[in-house]
C-alpha cells in the first residue's frame, strides 16, 4: 500500500509529499473532507512513510522494511488507529455502542504516545471521526496537542471539522479533502468489480458510500431529489428493522450532502447548515445505538426543513 494506490486525492498527496521532501513532520494535523473519500487511507500512507526505515522516501514507503511490514500487518508498535474499534477493546464493550470518544481514551492514548518509540523512528496516532470527542475529550487532547511527547505526531480526521475546538483546529495543518469526480470513483468501483452506475451518481463524490450503496436493490424516495414530506420519509423505511436501519443510514447521508451543497450554493446560513447537520450526526449515531430509525428519520427531515432544505 502506497501513495498510488490513493485515487482522485493527487493535490493531497503532492502537499504531502513536500512535507515528506521538507522533513519538517507538524506535530498535528486536520484532514478534513466527506466520508468515504479516503483520509484515512491517506493518513495510513503517510504515516507508513514517515515510519519506513528506507533512505529515499520521496514517492512514499518502501515497503520491504521491517516498520513498513508491521504497519501491513497492522501490527506496528508505534502507530495507533483510534476509533470505536480502539474504545471497544479498552472497555471491552461492544463496538456499536462506541458512539463518541471518552476522556479515558484519550488519557489511554496519551500514555501509549509518552513511552519511547519501539521501533526507532516516530510515533502516529490517527483520531478517527475527531467530532465524536467529547468535551472532556477534546479539553485532555489539548493538553496533549500543547505540548506533543518528542517525536510524536497526531492525525485528525474529521467529516465535521466545525463542531472541533477552536483552539485544537488552531494547532493543526490543514489538509482538506475534496469529493471525488464521478470518472475516478466508477473507476475505483471497477477495480472491485462494481459497477453501479445509480450508486456513483447519488454518492455524492465519496467512494466509500458509492460501494456501500451499490449492495442495495431498492433506492429510498428521498434521494431521487424530488421533494418529500418528513412523514413520506419516514413512512417510506422498510418494515423489518435491519433494513430500516441501512435505508435510514442512507437518507441522513444523503440529507447532510443537499445540506452542505445548498450551504455551499449560498441558499442557506452556515448557522442553518450547522445546526441540521450536527443534528443528523447526532441522529445517526443513535439510530446505530438502538434508537427507532423510523421517529429518527422524521426528526432528521423536520431538522433539514427547518434549515431550509426540502421545501
Ligand atoms: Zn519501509
Amino acid at each position: 500500500m502506497n501513495f498510488e494506490a490513493v485515487k482522485g486525492q493527487d493535490k493531497v498527496v503532492r502537499v504531502l509529499l513536500t512535507v515528506l521532501e521538507s522533513r519538517k513532520i507538524p506535530s498535528v494535523f486536520l484532514f478534513s473532507g466527506p466520508d468515504g473519500v479516503g483520509k484515512k487511507l491517506v493518513a495510513e500512507i503517510f504515516i507508513k512513510t514517515v515510519l519506513c526505515e528506507a533512505q529515499d522516501k520521496k514517492q512514499g514507503p518502501c515497503g520491504a522494511c521491517p516498520s513498513c511490514l508491521a504497519v501491513e500487518r497492522g501490527v506496528h508498535p508505534d502507530f495507533k488507529i483510534v476509533d470505536g474499534a480502539y474504545q471497544a477493546n479498552l472497555r471491552e464493550e461492544e463496538i456499536s455502542k462506541q458512539r463518541t470518544l471518552r476522556v479515558d481514551t484519550i488519557r489511554h492514548l496519551r500514555s501509549e504516545m509518552s513511552m519511547e518509540p519501539l521501533m526507532g523512528g516516530w510515533k502516529a496516532a490517527v483520531i478517527v471521526d475527531a467530532e465524536t470527542l467529547e468535551i472532556e475529550s477534546s479539553n485532555a487532547l489539548l493538553k496533549i496537542l500543547e505540548e506533543p511527547p518528542r517525536k510524536t505526531f497526531w492525525i485528525l480526521l474529521s467529516s465535521r471539522p466545525q463542531a472541533l475546538p477552536k483552539t485544537i483546529l488552531s494547532r493543526a495543518l490543514k489538509i482538506s479533502f475534496a469529493p471525488i469526480a464521478k470518472k475516478m470513483v466508477k473507476e475505483i468501483l471497477a477495480e472491485k468489480g462494481v459497477q453501479a452506475d445509480q450508486a456513483v451518481e447519488l454518492c455524492a463524490g465519496s467512494a466509500g458510500k458509492a460501494l456501500e450503496f451499490s449492495m442495495r436493490e431498492n433506492w429510498p424516495e428521498v434521494l431521487t431529489e424530488r421533494p418529500l414530506s418528513a412523514i413520506e420519509a419516514a413512512e417510506s423505511l422498510p418494515r423489518d428493522l435491519p433494513s430500516a436501519r441501512r435505508e435510514a443510514e442512507i437518507i441522513f447521508f444523503s440529507l447532510s450532502e443537499n445540506l452542505r451543497k445548498s450551504y455551499l450554493r449560498g441558499k442557506i446560513s452556515l448557522a442553518n447548515f450547522e445546526k441540521a447537520a450536527g443534528d443528523i450526526a447526532w441522529l445517526k449515531n443513535a439510530v446505530r445505538s438502538n434508537a427507532d430509525p423510523r421517529s429518527s428519520v422524521l426528526l432528521a427531515c423536520v431538522e433539514a426543513q427547518k434549515a431550509g432544505l426540502l421545501r
